[in-house]
């Protein structure tokens, strides 16, 4: 269903958004030992903008003229794109902006939506590993994208294709641009997330409460150690594991798939499913009955974050927020052993009783404790009773 970005218009004009403190510091890197020369050599012409405080890259697409770029391509981690989506859907104009095609590479600490992407598009691609939040594509002819730290070699294990072609600058530099620009532009769903202050985000990965969301909060004291970071948190957290006590109730997603009945009113974007926090949920919803959770993790994506694929069968637009909840009563051996398969995407066939996985389009957390962490794709967020529903399709992703 995705159209050829070129079709769209020739590539005329890209804005390259780099976050300089992203990661590790790698993005600018990045951009200095490779995507420049390589945009060059697929003759994109693009302007890159390096982002000087957090909001710059929100506030700024918020104002831009956007008759003025073909594409919006970040550089950086989920935040920075998180960023770009929210300042898009700010705009008087959303609706048309938010038709502007955004194209993610990974440079940040967290690449969930890059990751998710690899993971979809993988039939092109011989194979596909992360290293140190870097990507490597290993296309069909084996072409590598090489760190800009140059340390692809470190762990030649992670690549199965070591024909690359990090030294010189040959044709295939372009190949990984012209993917990522020429490619396919496919619809990206958003979920509308609306917190009890009123606030409303637009989120594309994940809804996180209880064990997930207090793990990637607390690891970020050690973002020092990249990918690890999560593991350690993980093992941290088991140490102390704890209940959480809130009402979880949900839209099933059913067998149709979702009709376009996305409409606008008040040039809003209308949550149709929704009725306001302080009335009970609509009659076709399901209440679940547990009240003390482990977790609550909803996912709009396949990738929780570049090591854990939580929800394997998701897809960019597939209208459908993948709920996974697990109630009390899981022992820690049990969850460590979840969290293990979830590296593979096998957590669901563990038989584990204490794991609940529902395709939905809408729900509704209502936590019962005063103060805890809620994070929305991977950011933190105002704590207290939250409700989303999915628009299917509504950005635009590149993703080959
Ligand atoms: P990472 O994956 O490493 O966390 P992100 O791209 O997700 O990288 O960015 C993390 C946060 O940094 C974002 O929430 C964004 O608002 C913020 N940010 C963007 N630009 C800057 C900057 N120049 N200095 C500090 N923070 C920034
Ligand atoms: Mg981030």
């Amino acid at each position: 269903d995705g159209v050829l970005f070129s079709e769209v218009r020739r590539p005329c004009g890209v804005m390259v958004l780099v976050n300089p403190q992203s990661g590790r510091g790698q993005a600018m890197a990045l951009y200095n030992g490779h995507v420049q020369r390589m945009l060059t050599e697929a003759d994109i012409p693009h302007t890159l903008v390096i982002t000087e405080r957090p909001n710059h890259a929100r506030d700024l697409v918020r104002n831009a003229d956007l008759t003025q770029w073909d594409a919006l391509v970040i550089l950086s981690g989920d935040g920075l794109l998180f960023e770009v989506v929210n300042g898009l859907m700010d705009r008087q104009d959303w609706e048309k902006a938010i038709q502007t095609p955004l194209g993610i590479l990974p440079g940040g600490s967290g690449n969930a939506l890059a990751a998710s992407v690899h993971h979809y598009t993988r039939s092109l691609f011989t194979s596909c590993t992360f290293y140190g939040g870097l990507c490597y594509l290993f296309m069909e002819h084996n072409y590598c994208l090489p760190s800009a730290a140059g340390s692809v070699d470190k762990d030649s294990s992670r690549k199965p294709h070591t024909h690359d072609r990090k030294s010189g600058s040959g044709a295939g530099d372009c190949d990984i641009i012209k993917v990522l620009l020429l490619g396919l532009i496919s619809g990206l769903d958003l979920i509308s997330i609306c917190l009890s202050s009123g606030a409303r985000l637009f989120s594309f990965l994940s809804l996180a409460w209880g064990f997930v969301a207090d793990v990637d909060i607390e690891s970020e004291q050690f973002r020092q150690i990249g990918e690890l970071r999560f593991l350690l948190g993980t093992l941290v957290r088991l140490a102390s594991l704890r209940i959480y006590q809130g009402k979880l109730a949900f839209l099933p997603a059913g067998d149709q798939p979702e009709t376009d009945s996305d409409s606008t009113t008040d040039n809003q974007l209308l949550d149709h499913l929704l009725v306001p926090l302080d009335q009970p949920v609509p009659q076709d919803w399901t209440v679940v009955e547990e009240q003390d959770f482990v977790l609550v993790l909803a996912m709009f994506q396949s990738h929780l974050n570049e090591e854990l694929m939580a929800a394997p069968d998701a897809r960019a637009d597939d209208g459908l927020i993948h709920l996974l909840y697990v109630t009390a009563g899981i022992s820690r051996a049990t969850l460590l052993r979840l969290f293990r398969a979830m590296q593979s995407g096998t957590h669901l066939d563990c038989g584990c009783p204490h794991l609940v996985y529902r395709r939905v389009r809408a729900l509704r957390l209502e936590p019962l404790s005063e103060a805890g962490v809620m994070t929305v794709d991977g950011e933190r967020v105002e704590y207290g009773p939250v409700q989303a529903q999915v628009h299917r399709g509504a950005a635009r992703l590149i993703s080959t």
